[in-house]
């Protein structure tokens, strides 16, 4: 029996030849097309002498090879369906971006570009040009430079204003936010000291006032993002701290963290404070993430007076942060919506996810349930809540529809992670669930096919 299966196992140059391998052959390189037909007969022989298999046929040879060649084909780095719920989602990527501010994005990749040349002059210009005027309309500052995120923008700006000198920093906001950015830590790198003050809990205006001394060079206020104080609880406003800074003569500091550019409570989601708020406050310069709230590509922005930009921009950590044209296409793509608020909320991935009618968010789960029920899959809609994510509102969330899937949900998980196509789930209550918040149309096909072929 054992000897009449090796016989079934085909001969590797004919099997090469098969034409169902035909489009194989054509996408792969001679060498990896042959190592790959070689491994998987060997499997098969390995699995016949083992006794794994005790049949087969030649069909179920090709259909392996055709899905090791679909995992070769792919890159390591790939797309990923989220079924998660969390709409900033930093494992995943945080920000989507819009369809059109891709396809300009391929222009920019694929093409030689203006990006430090100025085409009026004719003559070397300056990559961060692109968006500087967009920016300061936007946010009302009146100078900004783009780095590559949020904790470079951080760094660049203690090297700078505070290098060797003391930064004052109230002991409720010595935070760590996700992906080990620590306060003290950042600190130390950046070359300026750490003055602490106050209590975790409670620092007020005397303790800023008490600190700042002649080896004081600025102020610094750190939004507390995805960590929460409450109960017995004070601290000083932006507003406030621009004022001691005035006063006293000391430049003022805050790092945001999102770059929230639109009033959230205007669509039914808890207030933060905006960017353009902050400005406001008087604070001198504002640092933000572009792959937070704003919605746009990983990046950092400063925001300040045109002073303390251009001194900035001749600080040597510039070279070593600086973005490059991938981020600022996308990156001005995104903030152009910005220019008109109501197409900000319906044109950028997150902020639609987030203000959205969780009506719309059922009628997928509708949608997907019923795609689902042609090929005999029995799923059941249940409400949940979906999370903002991305180190802000870190609790906060908005109601979402899920598919809840029949069977182990250990086992559903991990077959729907694996593979060619990765869509990524949670378990909730002890079963697979798929949130709908953040699954697009365009994904229901893949999902389709992956729940078809799944075998418990
Ligand atoms: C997220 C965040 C950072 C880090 O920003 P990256 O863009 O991820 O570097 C720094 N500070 C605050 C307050 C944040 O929320």
């Amino acid at each position: 029996m054992m000897n009449n299966l090796f016989h079934k196992l085909p001969k590797l140059d004919i099997l090469m030849q098969d034409k169902r391998l035909e489009s194989c052959r054509e996408s792969m390189n001679y060498n990896a097309f042959y190592t790959l037909v070689k491994d998987e007969i060997e499997r098969f022989r390995e699995d016949i002498k083992c006794k794994k298999i005790e049949n087969f046929e030649k069909e179920d040879i090709i259909g392996s090879i055709l899905e090791k060649v679909e995992l070769v084909n792919e890159n390591r780095l790939k797309k990923v369906i989220n079924g998660s719920g969390v709409i900033i989602h930093t494992n995943l990527g945080r920000s989507i971006l819009n369809k059109r501010v891709v396809e300009k994005l391929e222009e920019i990749a694929g093409n030689y570009s203006n990006l430090e040349f100025d085409l009026e002059e004719g003559k070397r210009g300056n990559r961060n040009s692109h968006v500087e005027e967009l920016i300061c309309k936007i946010t009302g500052a009146e100078g900004a430079l783009v780095v590559n995120n949020n904790a470079a923008a951080v760094i660049l700006c203690l090297n700078e204003f505070a290098k060797g000198k003391n930064s004052i920093v109230s002991r409720g906001e010595l935070v760590e936010i996700g992906g080990s950015f620590r306060i003290p830590d950042i600190m130390e790198l950046s070359g300026a000291k750490l003055k602490e003050i106050g209590t975790t809990n409670k620092t007020n205006i005397a303790d800023y006032e008490k600190a700042i001394d002649e080896e004081t060079a600025l102020i610094l206020k750190v939004h507390r993002s995805n960590f929460k104080i409450s109960g017995f609880t004070s601290e000083v406003s932006n507003r406030e701290i621009a004022n001691i800074g005035k006063d006293k003569g000391i430049l003022t500091m805050e790092d945001l963290g999102s770059g929230v550019l639109v009033d959230f409570s205007k669509y039914g989601v808890i207030k933060e404070p905006t960017v353009q708020e902050s400005v406001a406050s008087g604070i001198d310069i504002i640092t933000i993430s572009g792959d937070k709230l704003l919605g746009g590509p990983q990046c950092g922005i400063i925001l300040g007076a045109q002073k303390y930009i251009e001194r900035l921009k001749k600080n040597q950590y510039l070279r070593a942060f600086r973005v490059d044209k991938l981020v600022l296409s996308t990156l001005e793509g995104t903030l152009k919506y910005y220019l008109d608020e109501r197409e900000a909320i319906k044109e950028i991935p997150t902020l639609r996810m987030i203000t959205e009618n969780k009506l719309e968010v059922e009628k997928r789960a509708k949608k997907l349930q019923n795609l689902l029920e042609e090929k005999g899959i029995v799923t059941q809609i249940v409400e949940s809540k979906a999370k903002i994510g991305g180190g802000s509102m870190p609790e906060e969330t908005v109601p979402s529809y899920a598919l809840k899937f029949n069977g182990n949900a250990q086992e559903l998980e991990r077959y729907f992670r694996l593979g060619s196509s990765s869509i990524i789930g949670r378990i909730s209550e002890g079963a697979f669930i798929l949130d709908l918040k953040t699954i697009r149309d365009e994904d229901m096909d893949i999902i389709v096919k992956k729940a078809q072929n799944f075998k418990s």
